[in-house]
């Protein structure tokens, strides 16, 4: 029998990733799918980003790069953080790497030891405690639920805090909540973290401009700027600019882990792809108003999807505060639909007899809900919206 690692068998695949492929296959056998599980924006990557990387390839920046990026690359990184989020870094406190996944993979690596604790709020992105478990960290889940908008409480962090708590990881607006946590509440929850020094933070900035909460994005470094020997930004280009297939992410931190991350990257992908380097830079530096046209068409479907998931009998959703989900209950749904149990199978009856497919809640840790991804036209909503109204009505 072929052997596989302890470390390999403590891990799933994507559930979102497994979501999107089986909705394909059913597609591709014939049957009629609408597909709400993606984790990507519809948008094309915009013109000037393309031709920036096409640019690229002419110019003959087809070779290795640097592991941790282009130095052009570092400097737009490191004006971003100035203008956008009031952030100073250095060259050697940024990591360019394949896609936000690979800078929490690298940071994952890189600080926990076997039987550390990663603190992780729920609902999750999905890959977080996949990756702690990988790192042989052991993931420590906060609950939460919609009463509190999605969002921890001081206290509850405070009580999950252990000697062996290494990592916390905060991701606003989160994927799949779609909610953003305001100044004041990462405030309390920096005050939380000030009194313990050997806790460091990832926090996931991932959706950063999709938000229309009508205030200002901040993070925890904003609210608590005391942390920031401590703390790790995680961003890239993936989802503000649509770039998702081009896997540029970025980390800024304490130079020390930062290196560490370096090392691990230097051993396993090295750069990322130079052309998809030239294309983030362009993101970066370029105009931006590609980003808010994509935000409007987002906030549109987000407030159209809202008022009509509410209309669905047994179906809750609040409002959102950004990204491209929503996450309602669909608690009712499931109690009263027959050989349905809990949001798996609910999950399977909408893909099988509505022809729509979505994330089961529990992917996230948070069982009874459901992500919905609007990253995907009005008109495929609307259909959506009449198939889950008739199945469950
Ligand atoms: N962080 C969050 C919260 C996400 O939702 C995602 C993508 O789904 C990522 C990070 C990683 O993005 P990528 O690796 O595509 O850059």
């Amino acid at each position: 029998d072929l052997q596989l690692s302890t470390r390999v068998q403590a891990i799933k695949p994507s559930p979102t990733l497994a979501v999107t492929n089986k909705a394909a296959e059913l597609k591709a056998a014939g049957q009629d799918i609408i597909g709400l599980g993606a984790g990507e924006p519809d948008f094309d990557t915009p013109d000037h980003i393309k031709e920036a990387a096409i640019e690229a390839i002419r110019n003959g920046q087809t070779k290795y790069t640097a592991v941790d990026g282009t130095p052009a690359l570092k400097k737009a990184i490191i004006a971003k953080f100035k203008r956008d989020n009031g952030l100073d870094y250095e060259p050697n406190q940024i990591l360019v790497s394949s896609g936000g996944k690979q800078s929490f993979f690298n940071l994952a690596l890189a600080t926990l030891n076997p039987g550390d604790e990663a603190i992780i709020p729920a609902p999750y992105w999905v890959s977080y405690p996949d990756m702690v478990l990988v790192a042989e960290g052991k993931p420590v889940i906060l609950e939460t639920s919609a009463e509190t908008r999605f969002k921890i409480t001081p206290k509850q962090l405070e009580d999950a805090i252990t000697d062996r708590t290494r990592l916390f990881v905060i991701n606003s607006p989160s994927n799949p909540s779609g909610m953003a946590y305001s100044l004041e509440e990462l405030q309390a929850i920096g005050e939380v973290l000030k009194k313990h020094p050997d806790i460091m933070i990832a926090t996931d900035d991932m959706y950063e401009p999709i938000l229309w909460t009508g205030h200002d994005f901040c993070n925890i470094l904003n609210a608590t700027p005391e942390l920031y020997d401590r703390t790790f930004v995680l961003n890239g280009v993936s989802k503000a600019y649509s770039m998702t297939g081009w896997r540029i992410g970025y980390a800024a931190g304490p130079a020390k882990i930062i290196g560490a991350m370096k090392k691990i990257q230097s051993q396993s992908t090295s750069n990322p792809a130079s052309i998809s380097q030239a294309a983030a830079q362009a993101a970066l530096e370029g105009d931006q108003a590609c980003v808010g046209e994509m935000v409007k068409a987002f906030r549109e479907r987000h407030d159209y999807l809202v008022k009509a998931l509410n209309e669905i009998p047994g179906v809750e959703c609040l409002q959102g505060d950004g990204t491209f989900y929503v996450f309602p209950s669909f608690k009712g749904a499931i109690e009263k639909t027959e050989n349905v149990t809990n949001d798996v199978e609910m999950a399977e009856v909408l893909l099988k007899g509505a022809g729509v497919a979505l994330v089961p809640g529990s992917a996230f840790g948070t069982p009874g809900h459901m992500r919905l991804s609007f990253a995907t036209s009005m008109d495929v909503l609307k259909e959506a919206v009449a198939r889950l109204k008739k199945a469950l009505s």
